[in-house]
């Protein structure tokens, strides 16, 4: 059963305190001591909460901490790319506990995607050991189009026979449990809101660049949407007004300069000799260095207009991109210093994301536990 919204809020405060007395939370929430030892001991028989140790010094009397139980909920999450689908089950801790992952070039035989994904999902439950009934909530992240609310995949780049997947409606019936589907930068966003490190955070912008570049931003603590859902598109700014022409329609997409086929393409068109960019780059090839720092100007560039823009306090990226080439985050921060107005700058920091190559697994985690606990 989901908490009711008085009772979500407690459990907001918990979990981000990760362990908190009853006089912290009155403290935070304004209600008496009374009335939360009342709630608390209403959360502490539902299940949801459990006493730790006690904490405090001298003569003042101890106080106990409060937990978010981690076995409470259980929570399954679907990350679905241009190139493969992940799939996670995890406990209210976000704890990881059986994974696995699919290349999206087996769907494409498919014709009813929903109901291959879901048999699939179905086989890998039961190997391992895991009952769909255990199951209280589902996330979807998708790279890709949605329709926010329709619930409805409007298309994948990159992947042929998404377009007009009611994935979440499918997965309701097959699932008898919640499914909440968003877009998979806005996913991030919110693994970084609710579980990283944009907790206390109130204006972040959150940025994965791979095969593709999937952002999030987040501003006055809400989701940037836009009237028609794909505000932020930070993949298809514009970077390049004689690029080549982008699968979205337009030409010289962010996207077509920045994700990684496309530096391996740009090595490999400037001469490059080795056998990929990443080879080179490990060798500090001029070549393969050169590639880097223009895309991490290119970059620097978009998200400087990004800054100017909505002013946040800080941009998180991940990916492989910024895993295994450090140089274009390095160069991208730099553009960014130089670029950015002064003043959006001061107190701008400039990290990697809290969870580097499963922000996407773990945004659509934290979206399954977020909405079921209502805190968005
Ligand atoms: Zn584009």
């Amino acid at each position: 059963m989901k908490p009711s919204e008085k009772l979500s809020q407690i459990l907001r405060l918990v979990d981000k305190g990760k362990g908190i007395s009853r006089k912290a939370l009155s403290e935070e929430t304004g209600l008496s001591q009374a009335s939360l030892t009342k709630i608390t001991k209403t959360l502490i028989e539902q299940g949801y909460l459990e006493e730790g140790e006690r904490v405090g010094s001298g003569l003042g009397r101890k106080e106990v901490l409060l937990y978010a139980r981690a076995d409470r909920h259980r929570f399954l999450g679907i990350d679905i790319g241009g190139y493969k689908i992940r799939v996670a089950i995890a406990d209210n801790s976000l704890q990881i506990h059986a994974r696995t992952e699919w290349e999206m070039q087996l769907f494409k035989e498919h014709h009813d995607k929903a109901a291959f994904l879901i048999s699939s999902i179905e086989a890998f439950l039961e190997s391992s050991g895991i009952s769909k009934a255990s199951i209280d909530a589902i996330g979807v992240g998708v790279t890709g189009v949605i329709d926010a609310e329709l619930q409805k995949i409007l298309n994948i780049p990159n992947a042929e026979g998404w377009d007009n997947v009611e994935l979440p409606h499918a997965m309701q019936e097959a699932f008898a449990c919640p499914v909440y589907m968003d877009e998979g930068g806005r996913t991030m966003a919110i693994a970084e809101k609710f579980a990283g490190k944009g907790t206390d955070m109130e204006h972040f912008i959150t940025v994965q660049i791979g095969f593709g570049i999937a952002a999030g931003v987040i501003v006055n603590d809400r989701l940037l949407r836009g009237s028609d859902n794909v505000g932020g598109l930070l993949g298809h700014i514009t970077a390049d007004n004689k690029g080549i022409r982008c699968t979205c329609g337009n030409y010289g997409c962010l996207e077509n300069i920045i994700t990684y086929p496309m530096l391996e393409l740009a090595y490999s068109t400037r001469g490059g000799q080795a056998g990929s960019l990443l080879e080179a780059y490990r060798t500090n090839d001029k070549i393969a260095l050169d590639v880097c720092l223009e895309a991490g100007e290119a970059c620097g560039i978009a998200l400087s207009n990004m800054v100017n823009l909505f002013n946040p306090r800080a941009i998180y990226v991940s990916g492989p991109v910024i895993e295994l080439l450090p140089s274009v985050f390095d160069e991208m921060r730099r553009t960014i210093l130089r670029r950015a107005n002064r003043f959006a700058t001061q107190r701008l920091q400039m990290e990697r994301s809290s969870f580097g190559n499963d922000e996407g697994i773990f945004g659509a985690l934290t979206l399954a536990k977020a909405k079921w606990m209502n805190w968005f």
